[in-house]
C-alpha cells in the first residue's frame, strides 16, 4: 500500500511525496492506524525504522481534526534530536492550516559524544540520563484524555515499568 491510498489530506500527501516518502515502513504501517485511534502505544523501533514520522503522522492528522492548542507534546533525550524531529514535522506540516510548531531546548549544546547517539535514542536514553521524575512530572500535567505514545529503542523492565505508570491499555508495537 502507498501513502497516496491511506485517505490523508491531499497536501499531507504532497508533503510525503516531497519528502521522498512513498510507501510506509514497518513501524509506520502498524503504528499509525492504532495512533488514529488514539489508543496509547508502547512502541520499540530501531535506528532508520521511521519511527518519527510514525508518531507525527497520527499526531498531525489528529491535530488537523481538533481544536484544542497545543496537539501535542513530544518529549526527546537531546536537543539534537528535538531539532530533527521538529525539521521533520514542519516538512510534513507545510501548507496544512493551522499547524505550527514550537521547539523549546536547553540554553547548553549537549557534549559532541551524545550527538552520535542522536537517531538511535528515545524514551531509555531519557531513563538513562535521568530524566524519569521530569517526565511524569509533566505527563502527570496533561489533560486525562491525552493520548501517550511511548517509542524506546529497546524496552528493559525500566520502560515497562514508566509505561505502566504512564500509559492506558497500551497497544504494543515490537518491532
Ligand atoms: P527515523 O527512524 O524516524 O529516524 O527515520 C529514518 C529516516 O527514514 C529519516 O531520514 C526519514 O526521513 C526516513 N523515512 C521515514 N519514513 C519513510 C518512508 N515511509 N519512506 C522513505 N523514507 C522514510
Amino acid at each position: 500500500i502507498d501513502f497516496e491510498h491511506c485517505g490523508f489530506p491531499e497536501t499531507l500527501n504532497q508533503n510525503l511525496k516531497k519528502s521522498g516518502y512513498e510507501v510506509p515502513t514497518p513501524i509506520q504501517m502498524q503504528m499509525i492506524p492504532v495512533g488514529l485511534l488514539g489508543r496509547d502505544i508502547l512502541a520499540s523501533a530501531d535506528t532508520g525504522s521511521g519511527k518519527t514520522a510514525a508518531f507525527l503522522l497520527p499526531v498531525i492528522i489528529r491535530a488537523l481534526l481538533e481544536d484544542k492548542t497545543p496537539s501535542a507534546l513530544i518529549l526527546t533525550p537531546t536537543r539534537e534530536l528535538a531539532i530533527q524531529i521538529e525539521r521533520q514535522a514542519k516538512e510534513l506540516m507545510s501548507g496544512l492550516p493551522r499547524m505550527k510548531t514550537v521547539l523549546l531546548v536547553g540554553g547548553l549544546p549537549l557534549p559532541p559524544q551524545l550527538h552520535r547517539l542522536r537517531q538511535h535514542v528515545k524514551a531509555d536514553t531519557m531513563l538513562n540520563m535521568g530524566f524519569q521524575q521530569q517526565v511524569l512530572d509533566i505527563l502527570e500535567n496533561t489533560p486525562g484524555d491525552s493520548q501517550t505514545i511511548l517509542v524506546s529503542a529497546t524496552i528493559p523492565g525500566s520502560i515497562e515499568q514508566l509505561a505502566d505508570q504512564l500509559l492506558h491499555n497500551p497497544v504494543r508495537i515490537i518491532t
